[in-house]
């Protein structure tokens, strides 16, 4: 060792001290009922950080212990951000939009010894806590001013909790904390996964592999952020740490607007229009919705300021991307898993290629990584595939926020020789840039060849009568596994189904062309807001889903 460099711990407290201080006067901003921004300064925000450690430390949290959150995107979620992985605790986002007995099972499965909740999702909350059995203390956000009885509360869980509003609880502290010296290593976050090919499992982010994350994703070739960008964050702060912008927001003064509860098209047409954002994130589907109200409601709320939105949790398809080229809004679509924290790679165009078709090309891959994420696809037989641009395998990825095991669960299936099995299937161009054609579990195998339901689907909703699309395998005698195209029509169009074959056949090899059609009124989605296949599966498998044979075409 010859280094002669400090070893000094990458910790998510230097991030804060660094924000409050050079960033002081950047704001949050939480969208309110009826429309108003709340604002509160980083400075606000890290010493609101400071007092809920102070007030966590005296119900008892020590380091390591999970607290979890089960709130909206607002300005205490970004506050629990920063003081329960700054004090040492892990912080342990909720999905909210899981089945009631599947957040009580992660709750009790993680541990979580302190739980804060908006009181919004009271409804939620209080059926829940008797079964919550490792949490000691309810913390309630906005109670006071909603009026909610904490006694009652306490009441309902039938067993000790203690219960407590947020605003009383730290208001009361002062705003100074000694953060302690954590080893980078130590667990500062976790996350589950949200279960859409499996149940979910705990992934738990250390210190070091957030601090880097974040340093990453402020990158030119990922998101470019600076302080004079302002993002709004849709995607929910419980999925993959809102794919970590919080943190990055910090390290580069970016200013976040936090939509709270108003996630349908209008109010966030008109978030954008109040905080005049440059940036955002969301999935497809919450692109596609914004996309229809905006198209049914021209000239209804100005959103020129958004320059730029990032898409990502499943492919975003063509037809969208090209739709906000015409608004103004460039997609920038990007790829990853709970499992990578989120980002694993992000699609910019390599400098100098500037026809445009070339770029559209490049935008619609999954894009490339940053480097201390590896990348390497594997065929079936375990051999490591060329970076070629056709060879076609599982995507394995490597590196320091990517993870090695799964919370309290074995699955050696999912991870070998150091590297992470993503479950995902594509090919990698020689320049590095990433094209999935499927999830594993999705692809469809008809007589010994591989089908892109992706593919497909993309192909589909290119068609203007068709809004959604969504392809699954379903069994056939001859060849294994065909393709079912569950299409949803829009409203007052007339389409038929041979004469969506008909389009799709100069598209894809006449072989992939689906013969079994449904309509379907909506794409069941999972519980962050993707294409919900699985479902699918179960609908056609308990007959609740009649297809239709279309052959010729
Ligand atoms: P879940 O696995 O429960 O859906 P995640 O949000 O971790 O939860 O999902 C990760 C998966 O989402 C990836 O393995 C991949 O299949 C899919 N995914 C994420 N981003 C993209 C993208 N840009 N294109 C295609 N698929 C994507």
């Amino acid at each position: 060792m010859i280094s002669t460099m400090q070893d000094v711990p990458l910790q998510i407290r230097r991030i804060l001290e660094h924000a409050v201080s050079v960033y002081a006067d950047q704001k949050i901003y939480t969208a309110q009922p009826g429309g108003g921004l709340s604002t509160r300064t980083f400075r606000e925000t890290g010493e609101n950080a400071a007092r809920l450690a102070r007030a966590l430390a005296s119900l008892g949290v020590r380091e390591g212990d999970r607290v979890a959150t089960l709130m909206w995107n607002n300005q205490e979620h970004v506050e629990a951000y920063w003081a329960v992985p700054s004090m040492g605790a892990v912080l342990h986002p909720l999905n909210l939009r899981l089945p009631p007995a599947q957040i009580g099972y992660i709750a009790c499965h993680a541990e979580d010894r302190v739980l804060i909740a908006d009181h919004s999702l009271l409804p939620l909350v209080t059926p829940l806590l008797p079964t919550l059995t490792t949490v000691e203390h309810l913390i309630v956000n906005g109670a006071a001013a909603s009026g909610t009885d904490l006694a009652a509360l306490a009441a309902a869980a039938g067993r000790e909790l203690g219960v407590h509003d947020y605003g009383e609880l730290v208001g009361s502290q002062p705003p100074t904390y000694a953060w302690p010296d954590v080893d980078e290593r130590s667990a500062a976050a976790m996350c589950y996964t949200s279960g859409t090919t499996g149940d979910p499992k705990g992934v738990v982010y250390s210190h070091r592999s957030i601090y880097l994350h974040s340093l990453c994703a402020a990158l030119p070739g990922l998101l470019n952020l600076t302080a004079a960008d302002r993002v709004l964050a849709i995607v929910p702060q419980f999925h993959v740490l809102a794919w970590g912008l919080p943190y990055t927001a910090f390290v580069t003064g970016a200013e976040l607007v936090q939509p709270g509860p108003f996630l349908q098209p209008e109010p966030l047409a008109r978030l954008i229009e109040a905080s005049r954002v440059n940036k955002a994130a969301g999935v497809p589907t919450i692109w596609a919705g914004l996309l229809s109200w905006l198209e049914a409601n021209p000239g209804a709320a100005d959103v020129s300021s958004l320059k730029e939105a990032v898409v990502g949790g499943s492919a975003c398809p063509p037809a969208l991307l090209d739709a906000y080229d015409r608004l103004g809004v460039t997609l920038l679509h990007a790829y990853g898993m709970t499992e990578t924290s989120p980002l694993a790679t992000c699609a910019r165009p390599p400098v100098g290629v500037t026809d445009p078709a070339e770029v559209r090309r490049y935008r619609l891959t999954q894009g490339r990584g940053v480097v201390p994420v590896e990348s390497r696809l594997v065929g079936p037989a375990g051999e490591v595939l060329p970076w070629d641009g056709e060879s076609t395998g599982e995507l394995e990825l490597r590196g320091p926020w990517i993870t090695g095991s799964y919370y309290g669960s074995e699955d050696p299936d999912k991870f070998h020789d150091g590297w992470l099995r993503t479950g995902d299937v594509g090919h990698i161009s020689p320049d590095g840039y990433l094209t999935l054609t499927d999830r594993v579990k999705d692809v469809i195998k008809s007589g010994g060849e591989w089908i892109s339901s992706v593919e497909l689907e993309n192909q589909l909703m290119a068609h203007p009568a068709v809004p959604e699309a969504a392809v699954i395998g379903v069994p056939d005698e001859k060849w294994g596994e065909r393709p079912l195209a569950c299409v949803v029509l829009r409203e007052g169009t007339e389409v038929t189904f041979s004469e969506l074959r008909e389009f799709l056949a100069d598209k894809v090899a006449r072989w992939q062309l689906p013969e079994n059609w449904a309509r379907i009124p909506e794409v069941p989605k999972t519980s962050v807001g993707k294409f919900d296949k699985k479902r699918l599966r179960e609908q056609y498998a308990l007959g609740e889903l009649v297809p239709e044979k279309i052959t010729a075409s």
